[in-house]
This record gives C-alpha cells, sequence and structure tokens, in this order.
C-alpha cells in the first residue's frame, strides 16, 4: 500500500482522498465498463475505509446489474467509481478510474478482466495475469459461496 492520493471529477465539485492507495490497477474491458467510460476501466481498488469523499451531493448511483452500482457527477459526467453490492470478499470496494487521480502515474496495470470482450484495436501493456470473461464469472461465482 503506498500512501494517498488525491483526485477529482472534471467540474472539481466531487473530490476523493485516498489514504493506503494501491500499488498496482487493474482494467475491465465488460461491455458496461466500455459503455460507460467510452473505453475500458481501468481502476484501483479501493477499501470503503481508507476513501474520503467531499460533493456527494452531485454523485448519481447507476444500478448497472444486479450485482453492481456505476457513479457519475452529475453536473460534469464524470465516471467516478464502480462498487460490488453482492456478498464477496469485495463488497463495497471502490473501483476508481485511474483517471480521476492527480497524479495518475506509478501505478502498473497487473491485471485484465473480460480480455476476450476487448475491442481489437488496442491492447494494453503491462498486465500480468488476463481473464475471460467465463474465467472471470466463474471466480466470483466461487467467491460469493464462500
Ligand atoms: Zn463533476
Ligand atoms: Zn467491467
Amino acid at each position: 500500500m503506498g500512501g494517498v492520493r488525491t483526485g477529482r471529477c472534471l467540474c472539481g465539485g466531487v473530490q476523493i482522498s485516498i489514504r493506503n492507495a494501491p500499488v498496482a490497477m487493474g482494467a475491465c474491458h465488460c461491455e458496461n465498463c466500455r459503455r460507460w467510460t467510452g473505453s475500458a476501466l481501468i481502476a484501483l481498488t479501493v477499501a470503503p475505509a481508507d476513501i474520503a469523499i467531499v460533493g456527494s451531493d452531485r454523485v448519481t448511483a447507476y444500478r448497472s446489474s444486479d450485482w453492481a452500482t456505476r457513479s457519475f457527477c452529475s453536473v460534469c459526467g464524470s465516471t467516478l467509481w464502480y462498487r460490488l453490492t453482492v456478498p464477496t470478499p469485495e463488497e463495497g470496494s471502490y473501483e476508481i478510474p485511474v483517471g480521476l487521480l492527480d497524479n495518475p502515474h506509478g501505478l502498473p496495470l497487473t491485471s485484465e478482466i473480460y480480455i476476450d470482450r476487448k475491442p481489437d484495436g488496442y491492447v494494453l501493456a503491462g498486465a500480468t495475469r488476463q481473464q475471460t470473461a467465463a474465467e472471470f464469472e466463474a471466480f466470483i461465482q466461487a467467491s460469493m459461496k464462500e
């Protein structure tokens, strides 16, 4: 874990501060993330206790599936965070897009999920672990049973 990272949406109305900040990030190429972000969600996983949010009154949460919500700034439309709402080890954690950070550097990309759904015109460098949609969904099903 690596210190404090701060970030904000495009209009600055929503500001975040992350302590014990993760030292790596992961990418999701699923269809929902693709539509929501315009490309892929490349994000850091942050525990609820490690994030402070200013401007919550501007945040709108969209329930994108039975298992998650996706929040955005209701003023500027910036993608803010994805949260799992089903009981898994990561329930309630925030997936914070790297693009919100004031300093987005120094975070290696270590995993990609839904790799088989990625548009074929680009590749991301560096990921050490890749899972297809089927592999990732099997993993989630297994974690929910624990
Ligand atoms: Zn905003
Ligand atoms: Zn996704």
